[in-house]
C-alpha cells in the first residue's frame, strides 16, 4: 500500500521507516514548500499535490497545522485519516477547547479573548495566575504568555495584540493556571471499527515548554482515568490513526491540557519500549490492518537531543542505548533527534539516567541532569 503523509518533518520519517517492513511505501507533502519529497532523503519527487493524492491508498497527516484548503482536498478523496476536524482541532485552541467540554473531558477552565474588553473579562472570569495562549500557530510553548499579577497586564496586552493584528483568524485562549504536580501522557491507536489500544502512560518533563525526558510509567489508577477521557475524544472525533492527549495530574487528577491528533514525541519511547510502536500502529489503523500490541516490552525513557548533532561516542557504546537522528541540520534548540533508553526493570533504568547525564551537557539536557540529581540525592 502506498501512504501520503501531509507533513515531512521527522515523525514522517519514522513513520516511514516502521512501514516499509509492511510493504507500506510512503510519500511526504512538505507544506512549507509545496512539494512533494521522499520522507528519508528530503529529495523532490517530480509530482504535484494532486498527483500525489491519486497515487496514493491512505492519505494521513504528521502535524496539524495545515492549510485548510490542503485538508479539503484531501478529505475529498476519501482517503484521508483522521478527519480534517481532528486535524484542525489540534491546530486551533478553540476548536480543541470545543472539542473536549463536547466530549465531557476535564480541561482548564478557559475564555476566549479577541478585544481589551474580553481580556479584562477574562481576568475577572479565569482569575490570576492565568495561562494564555494563541489559537492559532503555538506549539512547544511558542505564543504563549504568563499573567502572575494584573499590573503585567498592559505590556502582555500589548504583545498579544501584536499577534491577533498577525492574522483576522487569530485568537488568545486565556486558561487558568494549573497548579499541577507532574505532565503525563497517554498515546494510542483507534481502528476504522472503533477498536482502541492505548500504550502505558508516559510521564514528561518540559523546559520552557518543550518536551526534555519522557518516561513509561506503570500508574493503573491514572492509566484508567486517562483511557476514559482518550476513548471520549477519539469516539467523538470517530478517530481513525494514533491520537495522543497530554494531560495535568493534580494530585491523582488528571486533566487535559492538549491533544495531538498524531504521532507524538511522548510516544517515541515505544520504539524500543513496546511490543509495536506507535508510527507502525498508525500506519496500521489508517491502512485498515489489524492493530498491533501495545504492551510494554522493556522500561524505556525517551530523552530528545535539543539543538546538538553530535553525542559522545560513551553513549552510543552504553547498553539499552538507541539513538535516532533526524538528519536535519543543526539550529539552536531544534529538535535534532533523540535517544530511546532502555532496561530491564525502573531500578535499572534510573541507574543509566544517573549514568548517561554524565556524558550529556548540562545546558543541552538539563531535564536528564535534573532527574540524575533527584535519583542521586
Ligand atoms: P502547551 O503548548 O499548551 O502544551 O503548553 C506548554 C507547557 O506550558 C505545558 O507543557 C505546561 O508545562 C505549561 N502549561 C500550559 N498550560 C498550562 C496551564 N493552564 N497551567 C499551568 N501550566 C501550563
Amino acid at each position: 500500500m502506498h501512504v501520503l503523509v501531509l507533513g515531512a518533518g521527522q515523525l514522517a520519517r519514522m513513520m516511514s521507516l516502521a512501514g516499509a517492513p509492511l510493504n507500506l511505501t510512503l510519500t511526504a507533502y512538505d507544506v512549507t514548500t509545496c512539494t512533494v519529497v521522499h520522507p528519508l532523503t528530503q529529495v523532490a519527487r517530480p509530482q504535484t499535490l494532486e498527483q500525489a493524492i491519486a497515487d496514493a491508498d491512505v492519505i494521513t497527516a504528521e502535524f496539524e497545522h495545515i492549510p485548510h484548503d490542503i485538508l479539503e482536498i484531501c478529505e475529498q478523496s476519501g482517503k484521508f485519516f483522521p478527519t480534517s476536524l481532528a486535524i484542525k482541532a489540534g491546530g486551533d485552541r478553540r476548536i480543541e477547547k470545543t472539542l473536549l467540554d463536547g466530549a465531557g473531558v476535564r480541561n482548564a477552565a478557559y475564555a476566549i479573548i479577541n478585544t481589551r474588553a474580553d481580556f479584562d473579562q477574562a481576568i475577572e472570569t479565569v482569575g490570576i495566575p492565568m495561562v494564555l495562549k494563541s489559537a492559532l500557530g503555538g506549539y512547544d510553548g511558542k505564543g504563549q504568555w504568563r499573567l502572575k499579577d494584573r499590573a503585567q497586564a498592559g505590556a502582555i496586552w500589548t504583545e498579544m495584540q501584536a499577534c491577533l493584528n498577525d492574522s483576522k483568524q487569530q485568537a488568545i485562549v486565556a486558561e487558568q493556571f494549573v497548579p499541577f504536580q507532574r505532565e503525563v501522557s497517554l498515546v494510542g491507536a483507534r481502528n476504522h471499527q472503533g477498536d482502541i489500544e492505548t500504550y502505558p502512560l508516559a510521564e514528561n518533563i518540559h523546559i520552557g515548554g518543550v518536551l526534555s525526558l519522557s518516561t513509561a510509567i506503570d500508574a493503573p489508577q491514572l492509566q484508567t482515568q486517562a483511557e476514559t477521557m482518550f476513548a471520549a475524544v477519539a469516539d467523538s472525533l470517530d478517530y481513525v490513526g494514533v491520537l495522543a492527549l497530554e494531560f495535568f495530574d493534580i494530585d491523582g487528577d488528571l486533566l487535559v491540557n492538549e491533544i495531538a491528533p498524531r504521532v507524538h514525541n511522548s510516544g517515541h519511547w515505544t520504539q524500543q519500549g513496546a511490543e509495536i510502536c506507535q508510527f507502525e500502529n498508525h500506519l496500521r489503523a489508517v491502512c485498515g490492518l489489524p492493530l498491533g500490541s501495545t504492551k510494554l516490552v522493556r522500561e524505556t525513557a525517551m530523552i530528545n537531543i535539543l539543538g546538538e548533532d553530535s553525542l559522545p561516542p560513551e553513549i552510543m557504546a552504553m547498553e539499552g542505548c538507541h539513538i535516532h537522528w533526524y538528519g536535519k541540520s543543526q539550529r539552536p534548540g531544534r529538535k535534532m533527534g533523540h535517544i530511546n533508553l532502555t532496561a530491564d526493570y525502573p531500578g535499572q533504568l534510573q541507574r543509566k539516567l544517573c549514568e548517561i547525564a554524565k556524558y550529556l551537557d548540562k545546558a543541552a539536557f538539563p531535564a536528564v541532569h535534573q532527574i540524575a540529581h533527584d535519583i542521586q540525592d
